[in-house]
């Protein structure tokens, strides 16, 4: 697929997400980056979507800031989102995956200011919370936020199902290299082999899934 093609389809799902979020009100507001770590992932798209923000901008990327972060401790997924629906629905166990609590802050971060906000990932998107995190030390998703943001996740994978998903440090890094093979050592994207949605969420969740439908209607998965 062209990566303009791939782009736009991209800024879609975003888009759904802030309709889908719009009828709720959260307490994450402009400068309060608790979630803001250095544990944040992404697919291969996503990162090309930060890319673009930078030369669209003219702003240049904070490449020592992110070797700098290369350096500490952050998560990176060996599993993408579909990969364990595949688990899942053939009945195995996915492995335990936990964030890092020793990482520092995201390398895009300016004071407690994103410097991407725009073309922030999905994986920054989906953290929002009813109350202040910092506050209360820990999000508070209602639980049908925390079905659609898995779903969004699925297609979002599907989407880039040739490249991969990593943590955002690795796959800036990667693409600043210049490199234009994915990066073989991260976890493989996939296309979407069972949606995993809760089964009290399905009802709530069609209209959801019936826009995100179209967005890939023409590739498989
Ligand atoms: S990309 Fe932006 S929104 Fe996401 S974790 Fe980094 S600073 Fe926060």
């Amino acid at each position: 697929m062209p990566i303009n093609d791939a782009l736009q389809r991209l800024q879609r799902i975003y888009d759904l997400h802030e309709r889908f979020c719009a009828d709720q009100t959260f307490a994450c507001r402009r400068g309060c980056a608790p979630c803001c770590t250095a544990n944040v992932t992404l697919t291969t798209l996503e990162a090309r979507a930060i890319d673009r923000h930078w030369a669209r901008t003219g702003e240049k990327p904070p490449t020592a800031r992110l070797q700098q972060a290369a350096r500490h401790p952050r998560f990176r997924p060996r599993l993408t989102t579909n990969q364990l629906a595949a688990i899942c629905a053939a009945g195995g166990e996915p492995p335990d995956e936990a964030s890092d609590p020793a990482a520092g802050p995201c390398p895009l971060l300016n004071d407690t200011i994103c410097t991407i906000y725009p073309a922030r990932p999905f994986g920054c998107r989906a953290m929002v919370s009813h109350t202040d995190c910092a506050r209360h030390g820990t999000a508070d998703m209602p639980d049908r936020v925390l079905a659609a943001n898995t779903l969004f996740l699925q297609f979002i994978e599907a989407l880039d199902q040739n490249g991969r998903t990593g943590n955002l440090t690795d796959l800036l890094l990667w693409l600043l290299s210049g490199s234009t093979a994915p990066p073989t050592d991260l976890a493989a994207n996939r296309t979407i082999p069972v949606l995993m949605v809760p089964p009290e969420h399905h009802t709530a969740l069609l209209p959801l899934l019936g826009d995100l439908r179209p967005i890939l209607a023409d590739l498989t998965g």
